[in-house]
């Protein structure tokens, strides 16, 4: 019987390796129609600075519009195909629709807010990336600092080595770099030095826990000293609650992204709010505490 028991595990386990190689293969296999059938687009979540709650920019987040699937979140489909190249043709429309959106807030007069973009790191070792980031900054006119790159720090720092001399050069167009999830990828502080950055984002694991948990609340706190004595900024992700807000203003935590101002919407409401707020730019909050 246990015999058995091993070998139906075995099976279940095959076929649902073979489940998520079909999944991978779909998902490779769609990408391209779907940037051509225009099934993707960008939601915008507002980052505000602290303890103001003024807007200073966007977070762009993916939305796959399938056919038949419906809405399809990134989280289930970009692990998918980090490591293949439909991974580049996302971050190359992203990079577009993201210029475009730029020049958007720029002709409404917002040219002071920036807009994040998520690339993986493989795309950091792509030779066109340079070249796109150029074309789409002078093409829309960009101030190069209007558009921050987001990388996660676990995919960075198994890359580092290939990601640095295009991290360089971005650095040199003047585009800023954010890593991701802080907290979650294991890098050491000789990475943490190496890597030309301007931002770091504390990943939602530990500001979740920071008024409860006595290990968050330090790791949250070191983390900002240790980014500002690197004279870097620093973004708090997840934020849900005002006292959470308060905690990372107190500690210094100069900007904020989470349910608290808003979930990810599409550009036309976040238009139509920047307009609202167009005298003192405080972003309202829209979800008060829910605590589960
Ligand atoms: P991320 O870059 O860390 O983005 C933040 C994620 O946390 C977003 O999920 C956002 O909706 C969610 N979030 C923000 N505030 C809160 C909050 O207060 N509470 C909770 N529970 N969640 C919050 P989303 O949009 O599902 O994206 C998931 C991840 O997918 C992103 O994490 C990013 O790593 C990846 N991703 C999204 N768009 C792209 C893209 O265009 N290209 C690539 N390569 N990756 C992307
Ligand atoms: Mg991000
Ligand atoms: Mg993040
Ligand atoms: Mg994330």
């Amino acid at each position: 019987q246990a015999k058995d028991a091993g070998r139906s595990n075995y099976r279940v386990f095959t076929q649902e390796m073979l489940q998520r190689a079909n999944n991978k293969l779909m998902i490779e296999q769609d990408i391209g129609a779907a940037i051509e059938e225009k099934q993707l687009s960008l939601s915008l979540q507002p980052i505000v600075s602290l303890p103001d709650g003024k807007v200073k920019g966007f977070e762009a987040l993916i939305r796959w519009h399938h056919p038949e699937r419906g809405l399809i979140m990134p989280g289930d489909f970009i692990p998918d195909i980090e490591d293949s190249e439909a991974i580049i043709q996302v971050g190359n429309y992203v990079l577009e629709e993201g210029g475009a959106i730029l020049a958007r807030l720029i002709e409404q007069g917002w040219e002071d807010l920036y807009l994040a973009v998520n690339l993986s790191a493989k795309h950091y070792m792509d030779p066109g990336l340079i070249p796109l980031v150029q074309r789409i900054l002078s093409k829309y006119n960009i101030p190069p600092q209007s558009l921050l790159l987001e990388v996660t720090e676990e995919s960075v720092i198994e890359n580092v080595d290939l990601a640095l001399s295009s991290m360089r050069s971005l650095k040199c167009l003047g585009v800023r770099i954010a890593i991701d999830d802080f907290g979650t990828g294991y890098s050491s502080l000789s990475y943490l030095k190496q890597l030309p950055f301007d931002v770091l984002k504390i990943d939602r694991c530990f500001t979740s826990g920071v008024l409860e948990n006595s290990v968050d609340t330090h790791i949250v706190t070191t983390v900002i000293d240790l980014a500002h004595n690197l004279g870097r900024t620093v973004v708090a992700e997840g934020i849900e609650t005002q006292e959470q807000c308060d905690f990372l203003a107190a500690a210094r935590c100069e900007l904020a992204q989470g349910y608290l101002f808003s979930k990810p919407i599409d550009e036309r409401k976040a238009f139509r709010i920047l307009n609202e707020i167009e005298g003192d730019g405080v972003w309202p909050v829209e979800s008060l505490p829910q605590l589960a």
